[in-house]
C-alpha cells in the first residue's frame, strides 16, 4: 500500500461561533470560512460554551469551502474550569451536548445584557436562540466531564490555563488526569511553570469570539484531516508531528 504522504495543515482548535454568549454575533459559518481562507486556516475545531448546538452546520458549511471542523464543545464545570471536549463526529457531540444540558442551571439571561445565544443555518441567517445560559457552570466536577468525553472516544484539553478559568489560574495545578495531559495555554511563558511530575503537550489556539481574533495558531502535519489523525498527532505523535505559532 502506498501512503498519502504528510501534509500540514493550519489549525485554530478553540473557535466560538454565535451561540456563545459572550461571542460577536457576526460569528456565522460563511463569515468565518471566509476569515479562515483568507487566513490560510483549513482546520478548526468549533467550539462553543456548554453546548454543541451549531457544530453540524459548521461542519456542513466550512466542509464546502474546503475546510475541516472537529466538533467540539468548551464544558464549563462546576470548579469553574473550562475544558474543552473533542468529539469524533456530530452526533457524539450533540449527544454529549445533551447530557452536559441538563446540568446547566435552568436560569435565563437578559441578551441586551450578557450577549445573545443564536443558532444559525448555512446560510448565515438566525434560526433561533437558546433560552438558558450557556456561560454559566453546569453541574458537573472535572471528573465526571471527562469521563463522559472519554465513553464516547472523544478527548479532553484544559482551556487557556493560565487564563482566568484555566485550570492552573482556578486551582493552581494541573491534575495528573492523562498521560499525556492536553493543555492549551496562551503565552509561551507559561510552558516554564509546568509541575514537572505531569507529562503535558501543549496547544495554542485564539479562542476566537469575533472574526478578527481567528488565527492560524498551530500547524499539525499528517495524512488526513481526520478525528483519529488529530487524536494520534496530539496524544502519540506530537514532538514530530505538531508546531505552535506562538505570534
Ligand atoms: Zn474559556
Ligand atoms: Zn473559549
Amino acid at each position: 500500500m502506498i501512503g498519502l504522504g504528510l501534509k500540514k495543515f493550519s489549525c485554530d482548535f478553540h473557535v466560538h461561533t454565535c451561540l456563545s454568549p459572550c461571542a460577536d454575533i457576526t460569528m456565522t459559518p460563511r463569515a468565518v470560512a471566509k476569515v479562515l481562507t483568507e487566513k490560510g486556516i483549513d482546520w478548526i475545531a468549533v467550539t462553543d460554551h456548554n453546548s454543541a448546538g451549531n457544530v453540524r452546520t459548521f461542519m456542513k458549511a466550512l466542509t464546502l469551502q474546503g475546510i475541516k471542523v472537529i466538533p467540539g464543545i468548551e464544558v464549563h464545570t462546576a470548579e469553574d474550569v473550562h475544558l474543552l471536549a473533542y468529539f469524533p463526529d456530530a452526533e457524539t457531540a450533540e449527544d454529549y451536548s445533551s447530557w452536559l444540558y441538563d446540568k446547566i442551571p435552568d436560569i435565563s439571561i437578559d441578551p441586551e445584557k450578557f450577549g445573545y445565544q443564536l443558532f444559525v443555518n448555512e446560510n448565515d441567517e438566525f434560526i433561533g436562540m437558546e433560552e438558558k445560559w450557556l456561560g454559566q457552570p453546569a453541574n458537573v466536577k472535572i471528573h465526571e466531564a471527562i469521563q463522559e468525553i472519554l465513553k464516547r472516544k472523544g478527548i479532553f484539553a484544559f482551556a487557556h490555563a493560565e487564563r482566568r478559568m484555566g485550570i492552573l489560574y482556578q486551582l493552581g495545578f494541573i491534575p495528573p488526569v492523562a498521560n499525556p495531559v492536553l493543555v492549551e495555554v496562551a503565552f509561551k511563558k507559561t510552558l516554564h511553570e509546568f509541575p514537572s511530575n505531569v507529562a503535558i503537550n501543549c496547544l495554542h489556539s485564539s479562542d476566537a469570539h469575533s472574526l478578527n481574533m481567528l488565527k492560524p495558531s498551530m500547524v499539525v502535519e499528517c495524512e488526513r484531516r481526520t478525528f483519529e489523525a488529530f487524536k494520534k498527532s496530539l496524544l502519540i505523535d506530537y514532538e514530530a508531528r505538531v508546531r505552535i505559532n506562538w505570534v
